[in-house]
């Protein structure tokens, strides 16, 4: 089984966050600022995650975690522009 692959993009809200995918398939947001990662939709189980949970990137449902590691390294790569 190969790595996930996290990518970011930015987000069409414009506020200068990123939408967070994994294997292409839209799972959350970085917050511009705070740079941390949001889980909305978990890519183990599917669901749409419990909002207590979301800013804390993990799965209420599965408690399946976002790399936060990889994230924060994404973010360092998007650079600083603002
Ligand atoms: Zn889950």
């Amino acid at each position: 089984m190969k790595n996930p692959v996290y990518s970011l993009r930015l987000s069409l809200v414009d506020d200068g966050s990123h939408d967070l995918f994994l294997d292409e398939k839209f799972i959350g947001f970085v917050g511009k600022k705070s740079k941390r990662a949001a889980l909305l939709h978990c890519p183990m189980c599917r669901k749409e995650n419990y909002h207590m949970a979301v800013l804390d990137g993990y799965c209420a449902w599965c408690s399946w975690r976002i790399d936060k590691e990889a994230v924060a390294s994404l973010v360092a790569m998007e650079g600083s522009d603002g």
